[in-house]
């Protein structure tokens, strides 16, 4: 497994730093957002330290798709039975500030789209 002692989400992801956990398993934690943009703003990341969808390895294909599972089971879990949101940010220009992957799931409000 590759962790990064300096990542916040490698951190998250040991127990290191306290998060609200919503689901996690062998290979993946889900925990509320420090800083919700909508009712539930739930983060899914890997265990394994990875940068970003631009550093994925084709090893990484089912962990993706299990992200995804995770996320449509938490949005069934949360009572998101209107609809939900999946986002992923990709480097700086994408939005993106903690380099290690997370897809965003948002939820509980009404969402409109292009987001900004
Ligand atoms: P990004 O902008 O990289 O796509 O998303 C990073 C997300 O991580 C932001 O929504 C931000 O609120 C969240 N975040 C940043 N620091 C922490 C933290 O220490 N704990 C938790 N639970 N979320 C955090
Ligand atoms: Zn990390």
């Amino acid at each position: 497994m590759t962790t990064a002692t300096d990542c916040l989400f490698c951190r998250i992801a040991s127990g290191a730093i306290p998060s609200t956990r919503v689901y996690e398993s062998d290979d993946i934690v889900a925990f509320r957002d420090i800083d919700p943009k909508a009712p539930t703003h739930v983060l899914v990341i890997p265990r394994e330290h990875i940068v970003s969808l631009d550093h994925l390895e084709p090893r990484h294909a089912e962990l993706v798709g299990r992200m995804h599972l995770a996320a449509a089971n938490i949005a069934r879990d949360e009572g998101l039975d209107d609809g939900w949101r999946a986002v992923v940010n990709v480097g700086e220009g994408g939005g993106q500030t903690v380099f290690h992957l997370h897809l965003h799931l948002l939820g509980g409000r009404s969402l409109t789209w292009p987001p900004g």
